[in-house]
């Protein structure tokens, strides 16, 4: 089988996009740098996994007012993503299919959750649907994208990465390139375009 062929969408496939929320996009608390820039990429995979009928799962960072990872708490970031504010909420400009199954994570205020299986049940709810494999995409790579799909490979799902369809904080330069290689060591495949 051609590698085009196996990275086109099946049957035990899932679209995962990663905390597509307003505080992540530019004008957001915590915006990532071109964030924007993944949306045009990412309505064509939620176009394409809901014309095949395929299941969508978005992660979401749903903090109480207090969260750890604050910089008004000794944390590393502005405050983002404050639960049932619009800042959390997932950004009205991806075309979300209904059906779309949303995990929130890092929900209590003494503890960061990068990995969308971190105290989630998003692994029940993929072995509830039959997945096996997951295309991931969203914010940021070096970060949530990151953590959440080396959880992911470490759960024995196939991941492969949307090149496209991320976008990396960059604290340091290189982050979002060490990331990817760092998921790829780990059994990412990479998708170009
Ligand atoms: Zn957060």
């Amino acid at each position: 089988m051609s590698r085009q062929l196996e990275l086109t969408p099946q049957r035990g496939d899932a679209l995962l996009l990663v905390d597509m929320q307003n505080d992540f996009l530019p004008g957001g608390a915590s915006a990532v740098a071109s964030g924007d820039q993944v949306i045009a990429v990412l309505n064509a995979w939620l176009a394409r996994f809901a014309a095949a009928g395929l299941p969508v799962f978005a992660t979401r960072d749903w903090h109480p007012a207090q969260h750890c990872s604050f910089q008004t708490q000794g944390g590393p970031w502005p405050p983002h993503c404050v639960a049932s504010t619009h800042g959390a909420g997932l950004t009205g400009s991806l075309h979300w299919p209904s059906g779309t199954q949303i995990i929130s994570k890092a929900t209590v205020p003494d503890a960061e959750a990068y990995s969308g299986f971190s105290h989630t049940d998003l692994h029940e709810r993929l072995q509830a649907a039959e997945v096996t494999r997951l295309f991931v995409g969203g914010l940021a790579t070096d970060y949530c994208v990151l953590e959440t799909v080396l959880a992911a490979l470490q759960h024995g799902y196939r991941v492969v990465l949307l090149q496209d369809g991320v976008r990396a904080v960059e604290v340091q330069a290189g982050d979002g390139k060490r990331a990817i290689a760092q998921m790829m060591a780990a059994g990412a495949v990479l998708l170009e375009g």
